[in-house]
């Protein structure tokens, strides 16, 4: 069997990471591992892990890192993923990154690409962002009619701002992605498995060249 192919999606809060993750799903066939999304879902469950988890991502933190470990074991040891996966959002400190390690060991992670976007551009991307809460498909405000509309184009869900997605959440989080996730960059790439890609352009185009460089790694 071909080793398992595992991509690590990088890039701060609107750089574009989902919408990347979400066309290398459809161009390579494995499954999209958000967990943003995942922990989204745990919270609209109203259950009382959802209820703790809400509270912090409205703050814009972090979820600790040992119940994170949790999530992350469970969907990735599922066997839609045993040929690999797409992994957005994990890991997101040093700790989650040697969790992941030993929970993939021995072939690791095939290659991790870093989206490349300056934070002025990422906070004018979020404050317009909106999202469909059923598809996930992605509007601005003031480009898209269905962000004005609330009525999504894809599916016809509705399409909603997110509770995280305000001035004050964006800061808190493009503060905690310099301060724990950039230095994981360094960390990948010491280990020669990290490519950077600019993350301004046509979604298509950005995924294209993703593509190569994984199929790059894979031969
Ligand atoms: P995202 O959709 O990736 O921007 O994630 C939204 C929120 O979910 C983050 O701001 C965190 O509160 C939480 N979250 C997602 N992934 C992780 C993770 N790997 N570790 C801790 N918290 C996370």
């Amino acid at each position: 069997m071909a080793a398992p192919l595992r991509i690590l999606v990088f890039g701060k809060q609107g750089s574009g990471k989902g919408t990347l993750a979400t066309r290398l799903h459809q161009r390579l066939g494995l499954p999209h591992v958000s967990t943003g999304d995942m922990l989204r879902d745990a919270a609209a469950s109203g259950s009382e892990f959802g209820r703790r988890v809400a509270a912090i991502m409205d703050a814009g933190e972090l979820v600790p890192d040992d119940v994170m470990e949790g999530v992350v074991r469970e969907r990735l040891e599922a066997p839609d993923a045993a040929a690999g996966f797409i992994l957005d959002g994990y890991p997101r400190t040093p700790g989650q990154a040697a969790f992941l390690d030993d929970l993939l060991a021995p072939e690791g992670v095939t290659v991790a690409i870093e989206l490349q976007v300056p934070d002025d551009v990422v906070r004018a991307r979020i404050v317009h962002r909106r999202v469909c809460t059923s598809c996930g498909a992605i509007y601005a405000a003031g480009r898209d009619a269905a962000a004005e509309s609330g009525v999504c184009d894809v599916c016809g869900g509705s399409v909603v701002q997110r509770a995280d997605d305000t001035e004050e959440a964006v800061g808190a989080r493009l503060a905690t992605y310099a301060s724990l996730t950039e230095p994981l960059l360094g960390y990948y790439s010491d280990r020669g498995l990290l490519e950077r890609i600019p993350g301004e352009g046509d979604p298509d185009s950005i995924a294209e060249g993703a593509v190569d460089l994984v199929e790059a790694r894979r031969s």
